[in-house]
């Protein structure tokens, strides 16, 4: 076995240069690898961006035969084969898109050996026709994209994926190779039973995506939220995400009034409308997409630098999806998230209605929890998928970057608002936010007179704070589960360990609200960070790069990033080759790459300098 891993190894390593141009692989990509050309069944979780498709496209090629990859949507079948073409590999799909002439070629060619990679969507393996052509050609490995698709635990759960069992009920001796981004235990052992993986090897990449940023501020005017950040990343690439169709319009077009190009997508929107918006964006015809998430799992526009979330998602398996589109390329991306208690009745009223009520419910709570939990958010983010997170600091979230300021004395502020909501309770049913704020401040509305409220000790036990500070505190207490808000009114009640807090037993974590002077101390710092990155770098070359790129794209016909990721162009940028020699050292050039742009953007160097 030991031999056959060398031998393997050395080959894998030459491939890796000689189609992909890395010299090296990302963590856990080798073993993964390694699972696939020594026939075990296996479970790859690596996060976006973690380089999944080369685990499976790399043995495809050192392995005889056809692999199939069983991938959930057409657009990302379109883009793996576009991909594929330009590194010279022979790969194609059977989806609808296909006319009766292009599908009869295809199977030509598949039933004639050509083929390396066919993609295919899960309906698609159980169609009779299929099942018989594959028998006749014995894949030499299935692959099943998105595989958290097959599990009621996942986040983006398809009917279709729980057949995919026959796989291995009809290609018995065939490996079957599971990849996803977003697997909590729970969801990895799922997939291995509903696959009926044997004996899989297991393999867990860290979560952590360490060159995203994450920022997580209370909604307050979020049309001029959203216009501070797109101030931050000019020129650059970003989604943001809205929760309704009617955020998406109202956003979008408010960015128009202000003169911000951007398009905008949801599912209300006729096919041929989204199709245009998602083409665009993706060949970096323009840069903002305003969309609901039915916007994203096709998208593989590597250089997203920004992820805006003007409402909270569902659940952090959403959130880590969503805000996994940003820096595929490995680049730094920003990742802001701007949250509000109506978000979590929004998805709770969802909730309700589901028979998954339960599931969704504690989704939804984690994730009002992280938004109110003031600490470091990839800690957070990779304990809630059962790793540990052993850095002390990870430098890049609005907690270890120092940008909240926390608040000194937080259990005694805890207990404060807590009493205050046990004392106004006894006197009446239940008070919501308003009320208790005005108690706390000391405000001697008529509603307090008339409940006699200005007599409670708690009156006006926070008249120094400002109404914005308690109401942030509220929020936090409530996202922390001390507090809860119930029933039309949003009347407040302390829970369990609420009471726990009242005792002194437990005690919050609070961060202030973000003043004016730390926003701008923050935007100082972010600009500090990003001269620093781009030092190495000639910003004109890269922006001429860029337009030679865009241009190459539309005579193709395919997306930007498939000619060259950011990252390359950056490295041209940087090290200016002017012979084919120097540009076959360029991260990201493999020979075929070498072949078809060398020429062109060793022109554009040379015209440049
Ligand atoms: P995922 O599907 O896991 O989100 P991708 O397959 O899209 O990730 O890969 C993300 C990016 O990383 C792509 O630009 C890919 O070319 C690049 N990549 C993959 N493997 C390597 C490697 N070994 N070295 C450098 N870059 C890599």
């Amino acid at each position: 076995m030991n031999t056959l891993i060398n031998q393997n190894k050395g080959q894998i390593y030459t491939v890796l240069r000689q189609f992909w141009g890395y010299n090296s692989f990302l963590p856990f990509q080798e073993d993964s690898i390694l699972s696939m050309l020594e026939n075990e069944d296996s479970l790859t979780v690596l996060p976006t961006g973690g380089g999944k498709s080369l685990c499976f496209q790399l043995p495809a090629l050192l392995k005889e035969g056809m692999v199939v990859v069983i991938s959930p949507l057409i657009s990302l079948m379109n883009d793996q084969v576009n991909n594929l073409k330009d590194m010279g590999i022979a790969s194609c799909y059977l989806n609808s898109t296909l006319s009766s002439k292009q599908q009869r070629l295809a199977i030509e060619r598949i039933r004639e050996g050509k083929i390396k990679l066919l993609y295919i969507s899960p309906e698609r393996l159980q169609n009779r026709d299929t099942i018989a052509l594959l028998t006749s050609v014995r894949p030499s490995f299935f692959v099943i994209d998105e595989a958290h698709c097959i599990s009621h635990w996942g986040h983006d759960f398809r009917a279709n994926y729980r057949n995919l069992h026959m796989i291995k009920e009809r290609f018995k001796s065939v490996s079957v190779h599971a990849f996803t981004a977003t697997a909590t235990k729970e969801v990895q052992l799922d997939i291995i039973k509903q696959l009926k993986l044997s004996n899989p090897k297991i393999h867990v990449g860290g979560i952590d995506r360490p060159n995203l940023t994450y920022r997580v501020i209370a909604r307050n005017q979020i049309l001029k939220q959203i216009v501070g950040v797109l101030a931050k990343h000019t020129n650059e690439a970003g989604i943001i995400y809205c929760l309704r169709r009617k955020d998406v319009d109202v956003i979008s077009e408010g960015l128009k009034s202000l003169g911000i190009d951007n398009v905008g997508y949801h599912a209300g929107m006729l096919d041929k409308e989204r199709h245009i918006a998602q083409e665009r964006f993706a060949r970096e015809e323009v840069n903002i997409i305003v969309a609901t998430v039915a916007f994203g799992m096709g998208i593989d526009r590597s250089n997203i630098r920004f992820i805006v979330h003007a409402g909270m998602p569902g659940s952090v398996e959403h959130y880590q999806q969503e805000t996994g589109r940003a820096g595929r390329d490995g680049l730094p991306a920003f990742c802001y998230m701007f949250y509000g208690g109506a978000d979590f009745r929004l998805w709770s009223f969802f909730a309700e209605k589901s028979y998954e009520r339960e599931i969704l419910m504690k989704k939804i709570k984690i994730m009002y929890n992280f938004c109110t939990q003031p600490q470091c958010r990839h800690k957070l983010l990779v304990n809630y998928f059962g790793q540990d997170y052993e850095r002390r600091s990870c430098d890049a979230c609005d907690y270890c970057l120092n940008e909240l300021e926390m608040v000194d004395d937080a259990l005694t502020v805890g207990k404060n608002i807590l009493s205050c909501v046990v004392k106004v309770r006894q006197t009446h049913y239940g008070f919501g936010t308003g009320h208790v704020v005005n108690v706390l401040k000391g405000k001697l509305t008529d509603k307090i007179k008339h409940m006699g409220h200005h007599t409670l000790s708690t009156f006006g036990i926070m008249q120094k704070e400002s109404e914005v500070f308690i109401r942030h505190m509220i929020e936090q207490l409530t996202g922390q589960g001390f507090l809860f808000k119930e029933g039309e009114f949003l009347t407040l009640s302390v829970t369990d360990t609420g009471k726990q807090l009242l005792y002194g037993e437990v005690s919050p974590i609070l961060a202030m609200p973000l003043l004016a002077a730390k926003k701008k101390e923050i935007r100082k710092k972010t600009t500090e960070r990003r001269d620093k990155e781009w030092a190495e770098i000639d910003q004109g070359l890269f922006q001429i790069l860029r337009e030679e790129r865009t241009k190459l794209a539309h005579q193709k016909g395919v997306p930007a990033y498939i000619i060259f990721s950011d990252k390359t162009l950056k490295d041209i940028a940087a090290k200016k080759p002017v012979t084919k020699e120097a540009f076959s050292g360029i991260y990201g050039v493999g020979k075929n790459k070498l072949e078809s742009y060398a020429d062109i953007f060793i022109k554009v160097v040379k015209d440049y300098e």
